[in-house]
């Protein structure tokens, strides 16, 4: 099957075929949105995509257009010269590639993963001199907090961000905290649990990562988040999960927690939208955030691909609505996606709620079965779309020439904190 890039390209080629994805300007090459030498600083967008329509934060990374020679080159000379770099540096590099990366992309990849698995292949590999993550922003610096001090870690578009870690920032979260500390106090009950413990999602910024490490709390991905809500309910009352509300809902209802003891956390409003007394009762206050990517996935998708198929198994991501979780027949992380695909039986049927590239990957590796995505419309991560081989090229042959380029490095006090709950979480485990 055509990479998704390809087929996107044909798509919106085709009469009316703009219609079958999420923004007719995904064939646009990324760089159309980076800065321009000597001209104005563009502001920071996500590009075409999924995310289209979330608010960018105005401080978010903008990267600098890449030299000409890179953008103009053709796709199989951009192969060639990203795989004679990939040879001349040999060990010294570790290319690291998400499970929703481009094909494009992911060929290049020493190890492909979700951002757990990713994290921890981060951490294992003392001798590469350079980690290039072929990720999003919040991925390169859990990279960096597990990586030792002289491994550069190197994202090849800055502007590869995350828009749902973005939905959380360091100052509304720090107001949420006062404000729960007013409602709650801070002294433990008679177990000595605390009165809150913060849970942040690992797609989020490190400084995020470093309040929960510095308050007491921990980090989780979508496939320990049970196990992790596990950790923090040993040792608090009720837990504050950002920034993905239907994560920590979907989770917390599987643990056997009411929704109605659920209360929306929105930073906007004072005390978060809520009463006092509903901010007593919670046992999980959630961040209103979400993933543009999964949030598309319907109730309605699962109806049509049953009566496309009654027998097909559908099988969503956590970050999908509580409804869609609801009605599917799994929900689980990429891991848990990827492994169940892989124990199929020949012949068996799936819909899969989860990004585009990955469930195209999942069906070219298993031809014997029926893979398909829910959403009829390709809509890729947009964000993790940014990284175009032509920007792998430059990282690449920069590190050949002596020079580090693109490096994300997170400051070193936030840095300790933000380990700290990352090594808990490494802790609890998958
Ligand atoms: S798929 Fe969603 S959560 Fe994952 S990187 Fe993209 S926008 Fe962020």
């Amino acid at each position: 099957m055509a990479s998704v890039p390809t087929q996107i390209a044909l798509l919106t080629r085709a009469p009316g075929g703009a219609d079958s994805t999420c923004d007719p300007d995904l064939p646009t090459a990324p760089w159309q949105f980076d800065a321009v030498p000597g001209q104005p600083l563009p502001a920071p967008t996500y590009g075409a995509g999924a995310s289209r329509q979330d608010p960018v934060p105005a401080d978010a990374p903008v990267q600098q257009q890449i030299p000409a020679q890179y953008r103009l080159l053709p796709a199989d000379e951009l192969d060639r010269r990203i795989r004679t770099a990939r040879q001349t540096l040999g060990s010294r590099v570790t290319i690291l590639g998400h499970a929703y990366q481009r094909d494009e992309i992911v060929q290049y990849a020493d190890f492909v993963g979700d951002s757990f698995q990713l994290a921890q292949q981060s951490q294992q590999h003392p001798e590469a001199e350079f980690v290039v993550f072929c990720g999003v922003h919040f991925m390169a610096e859990t990279a960096d907090l597990l990586t030792t001090d002289d491994q550069p870690v190197i994202l090849p578009n800055l502007a590869a961000g995350c828009s749902m870690a973005d939905m959380a920032d360091i100052d509304a979260v720090q107001a949420c905290w006062e404000q729960l500390e007013a409602v709650y106090g801070t002294e433990p009950d008679a177990d000595g649990r605390v009165p809150v413990i913060p849970v942040t999602y690992m797609n989020s910024a490190a400084n995020l990562k470093g309040f929960c490490g510095e308050h007491g709390g921990i980090v989780c991905t979508s496939s320990n988040a049970r196990e992790v809500l596990e950790w923090a309910f040993e040792r608090g009352q009720r837990v504050l999960f950002f920034p993905d509300q239907h994560l920590g809902r979907n989770t917390a209802k599987a643990m056997g927690v009411d929704v109605a003891d659920m209360p929306l956390w929105d930073p906007r409003k004072p005390r978060g939208g809520n009463s006092e007394e509903s901010l007593r009762d919670a046992r999980v206050v959630l961040w209103r955030g979400w993933c543009s990517v999964h949030q598309r996935f319907t109730v309605d998708q699962i109806a049509q691909a049953r009566a496309k198929n009654p027998d097909v198994r559908v099988i969503v991501h956590p970050e999908c609505p509580m409804e869609v979780v609801d009605a599917a027949d799994e929900a689980g992380s990429t891991r848990y996606i990827q492994l169940a695909i892989d124990a199929a039986q020949p012949g068996e049927a799936f819909a899969v709620g989860t990004e585009i590239n990955m469930v195209r990957r999942l069906a070219d590796t298993r031809p014997d079965l029926t893979i398909e995505c829910l959403d009829p419309v390709v809509c890729p991560c947009s964000t993790m779309y940014r990284i175009h081989p032509a920007y792998l090229a430059w990282v690449l042959e920069s590190l050949v020439e002596g020079r580090v380029v693109n490096q994300v490095s997170v400051d070193p006090v936030v840095a300790g904190h933000a380990r700290t709950a990352v090594e808990r979480m490494l802790a609890v485990g998958a």
